[in-house]
């Protein structure tokens, strides 16, 4: 959203505020603001928000100026604006875009997710593999899946669940990673 078309919904807000006798003059150096805002079809939500409040508040008025051209309150404008980027505190009522929220949860539910991960007690084997969580598919095939989980037909593996009385294969512990480098 215009960063300019939220300075222009501040300054409408703030005459709609004064008491009812005074009039205020608002003054744009941005014309597509003033467009955006005389129109009450805006897509902007604040241009119509802004259209609405002069539209019930006709002693508000806004004038467009050009800018740079020695007007002293646009050189003001244009300074205080500065100082307020390296001075100012955050702005806290803007509405972001969906996209950046988005963005910022993925980011938090992935940072979460991670550290489970990293803590947790389950999956140890596939997070010794796979230490970093991720939205993309890893495309393991089936036997990947068994060899680097280990479970599947392993005497090691059906020991664990009491489907085995021994984990012994032949020459030793029968593990994925015995079958992988040692047995005959
Ligand atoms: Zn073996």
């Amino acid at each position: 959203m215009s960063v300019l078309l939220i300075a222009l919904h501040e300054a409408v807000i703030c005459a709609s505020h004064l008491p009812n006798h005074n009039t205020s003059k608002i003054h744009v150096d941005n014309g597509a603001n003033i467009m955006a805002s005389s129109n009450s079809k805006s897509t902007k939500e604040t241009a119509r928000k802004i259209f609405k409040i002069l539209l019930t508040n006709p002693r508000i008025k806004v004038s467009w100026v050009k800018t740079h051209a020695g007007n002293i309150d646009n050189e003001r404008a244009d300074q205080l604006a500065k100082d307020a980027t390296q001075h100012g505190q955050p702005y806290s009522h803007t509405e972001l875009p969906k996209p950046h929220i988005k963005g910022l949860l993925r980011k938090r539910v992935l940072e979460e997710w991670q550290t489970s991960w990293k803590n947790g007690d389950t999956g140890r084997k596939i997070y010794n593999i796979m230490p970093s969580v991720s939205l993309r598919p890893t495309n393991w095939i089936r036997e990947d899946v068994i060899f680097f989980s280990q479970r599947g037909p392993f005497p090691a593996y059906l020991k664990r669940f009491h489907l085995s009385d021994s984990d012994y294969c032949s020459g030793g512990i029968g593990t994925a990673l015995h079958y992988a480098t040692e047995c005959i």
